[in-house]
């Protein structure tokens, strides 16, 4: 038995200095974050997001209408091989970028195969997405793989929850998603107000609360207050700005971020410098909201998860700093930068990564443009 020391911590958003915690063997860190980062809400299957220079859209119906995407999407997805490889990159991005948490939407048999293929990994939240469009699941379809899946999980590493796409695209399904997170014990998750006001019209469809379970808006670009709702906010900062320009105009409200593209912009570990950037507020309080935000809002337990860094908070928030140690529930899953497991570094699997994208479009190309 040894300790891990550290110059200064991140904890719980605080700032601490001379730090010591119990650890396997003696070893000296200059920053610690505990828990390490959440990043609450992640497509893996999102391999182009259809940018194109010089284009902002106002809001993402119109984004989802107008994209010129390269590759088709659901036929992606029905790829369950080349769809759990995108979501085991994920993954492994995740934890080499100090990520210890992260909910993951698209599909969900893919993400599971994805996770259960390694040994090194982060705390998951699986909020396979419903929606009333080709090639999209439904809540019983969900409920069948999540209860053909349940005994390779259990819910203090992993939780199966649901993703209601967005009121447009499956507000009659928000009511069948509550019962089902209800009685998965989990939460349901919906793309909101992105870029148009919605939270009156989540009333119409759900009422007031309290709710048969936990729901989750991500987005909430409006300056609307989702805990007058009954709802929690992840915000997603490094996708708004790409596709609006804009962001949430306020922290305030807000319980988490997400990468929303993690193959494309990387997770909140590795964009945290672009988090803080996109608020003007103390730093700390973003960096609460970056680590433990998103355990809270999932519910999920935190208990030996942590980021080791040499270099300081200025250099974090400075961009690109890389950490050397990653734990998940008192697990090493990164070790000397490279996952413990397999031994591979972030270049690597950004490499990986790389390779899986342009695999995606050969084997998935959009015929036409969808307008
Ligand atoms: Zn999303």
């Amino acid at each position: 038995m040894g300790y891990i020391e550290a110059a200064e911590a991140v904890i719980y958003g605080r700032r601490v200095e001379n730090v010591r915690i119990p650890f396997s063997r003696d070893e000296y860190y200059d920053l610690l974050i505990i828990p390490g980062f959440s990043d609450g809400h992640a497509h893996p299957q999102v391999v182009d997001a259809g940018l194109e220079p010089g284009v902002v859209w106002r809001d993402s119906y119109e984004w989802i209408e107008g994209r010129r995407l390269r590759v088709d999407e659901a036929s992606l997805r029905a790829d369950l091989g080349l769809s759990s490889r995108l979501a085991m990159l994920t993954f492994k991005r995740a934890i080499l970028e100090g990520t210890t948490l992260i909910a993951v939407t698209g599909r969900l048999e893919a993400n599971i195969r994805g996770w259960l293929s390694l040994s090194s990994r982060p705390r998951t939240v699986f909020l396979p997405t419903v929606m009333r469009r080709r090639g999209w699941a439904t809540t019983e379809t969900i409920a069948g793989i999540a209860s053909r899946y349940s005994k390779y999980l259990n819910d203090v590493m992993a939780r199966i929850g649901v993703f209601v796409h967005s009121i447009r695209y499956g507000g009659d399904m928000i009511r069948g998603a509550l019962e089902l997170a209800r009685d998965l014990e989990s939460v349901v998750g919906i793309h909101i107000s992105e870029g148009v006001r919605e939270m009156d019209l989540l009333d119409e469809y759900i009422g007031p609360p309290p709710y048969p379970s936990r729901i989750v808006g991500v987005h909430c670009l409006e300056d609307e207050d989702p805990q007058a709702h009954g709802i929690a906010c992840i915000s997603c900062p490094y996708s708004n700005m790409l596709l609006y320009r804009r962001t949430r105009p306020t922290i305030n409200g807000v319980s988490g971020f997400g990468s929303d593209w993690p193959l494309l912009v990387g997770t909140i570990g590795g964009h945290i410098n672009v988090v803080v950037d996109a608020f003007n507020v103390d730093p700390f309080v973003v960096l609460r909201k970056a680590t433990i935000g998103g355990y809270l809002t999932y519910g999920m337990r935190h208990g030996g998860d942590m980021a080791a860094y040499d270099g300081g908070i200025e250099d974090l928030l400075g961009g690109g700093l890389r950490p050397r140690l990653v734990t998940v529930g008192g697990k090493p899953v990164v070790v000397e930068g490279r996952i413990a497991s397999t031994g591979e570094d972030l270049d690597e699997v950004l490499r990986g990564i790389r390779e899986a994208l342009r695999e995606a479009v050969e084997a998935h190309p959009l015929a036409r443009p969808v307008y």
